[in-house]
């Protein structure tokens, strides 16, 4: 095979818990997943340039989003592929390239997407047959999300958020996403939420797993998900980011069942009755000041997948 194309899911956070912060410098997490139909495309191809001074992964990023990417050895694509070819100790060649649509730094995990669909485009493009666990290893060492866009679906991440157990859902769930201009620095939102905690005076609570998410989910409730949803870094991207107030509050006002911020933003999710009233939805709160444009999309899905 001469290139492999890999599409793979942007997540949504149903819910965020976040506990105290630990002394590796990671928050002690419970984090609940939902891949949706928002994919990145990621192609493995053999390196036309066969020059063996050239380097040994290429990098191209094409998509309106292009421009926010980094093309070089920071890109998380590349990184997967270098950590997998470093695991089996051979020197292997790719040109990479994202088709990139899920937001850039928007709370989407679309960089660890792309990590998640280089793993699986390099170990075919390569023939190395290596299995789902062993990817899921290196998954896990690149970063926290990553394990989650390999499996996809809907799943509950402990620890950091890379252990990963697969929820029982029904049906199908209906999101709008409204995109903002700029993206927020993860690490930068979790050390306001840390600020904020400390200036109220309040300890980190233990994260739990929400028994009535888990049974909204179960049961296909599109309302008690709705009213389930929870995301314990809101406050910080609110406060660093005050007009994602008006996005939620424009939502709510039209309808969702649920708003909340997506990881650690800008990007706002709203939950909708149906794929019709998303739609609706959509068009309603795209002239909303700070709102970029708002795309509809569904979940669960699967994770990073072979293009067939
Ligand atoms: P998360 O939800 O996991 O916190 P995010 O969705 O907020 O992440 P990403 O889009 O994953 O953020 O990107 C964060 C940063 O990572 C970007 O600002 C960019 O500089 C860098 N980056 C490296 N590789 C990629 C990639 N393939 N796609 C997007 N960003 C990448």
């Amino acid at each position: 095979m001469s290139a492999i194309t890999v599409r793979v899911p942007a997540k949504v956070n149903l819910q965020l818990a976040v506990g105290p912060l630990r002394e590796d410098g990671y928050h002690d997490l419970v984090n609940v997943f939902h891949a949706v139909s928002l994919f990145d495309e990621v192609t493995a191809a053999e390196p036309f340039d066969v020059n063996p001074s050239a380097a040994p992964l290429g990098i191209r990023v094409e998509g309106d989003l292009a421009g926010e990417v980094p093309v070089s050895d920071d890109n998380l694509a590349v990184r997967a592929a270098r950590a997998l070819a470093d695991r089996t100790g051979r020197s292997y060649r790719a040109d990479l390239l994202i088709r990139k649509s899920i937001p850039v730094a928007g709370g989407m995990a679309g960089g660890s997407a792309d990590a998640a669909a280089a793993l699986v485009a390099c170990n075919e493009l390569w023939g190395l047959g290596l299995p789902r666990e062993d990817l899921m290893e290196i998954a896990a060492d690149i970063g926290s999300d990553v394990p989650f866009a390999l499996l996809g679906g809907t799943a509950v991440g402990t620890g950091r958020g890379e252990r990963l157990a697969p929820l029982e859902t029904a049906g199908v769930f209906h999101w709008v996403f409204a995109l903002a201009d700029g993206g927020l620095s993860t690490p930068r939102v979790y050390g306001e939420c840390d600020r904020l905690r400390e200036e109220a005076g309040v300890a980190a609570p233990t994260p739990a797993v929400s028994e009535a998410l888990l049974a909204a989910l179960r049961e296909g409730d599109v309302r008690a998900l709705g009213q389930a949803l929870s995301n314990d870094l809101q406050p910080a991207a609110l406060a660093l980011r005050p007009s994602l107030a008006n996005t939620l509050a424009a939502g709510r006002e039209h309808g969702a069942l649920g708003a909340l911020v997506s990881g650690s933003g800008p990007t706002c999710a709203f939950l909708a009755e149906s794929a019709e009233r998303a739609h609706e939805l959509a068009a309603l709160i795209k002239d909303v000041d700070g709102c970029r444009s708002v795309v509809t999309a569904s979940g669960p899905v699967p994770g990073a997948t072979v293009a067939g």
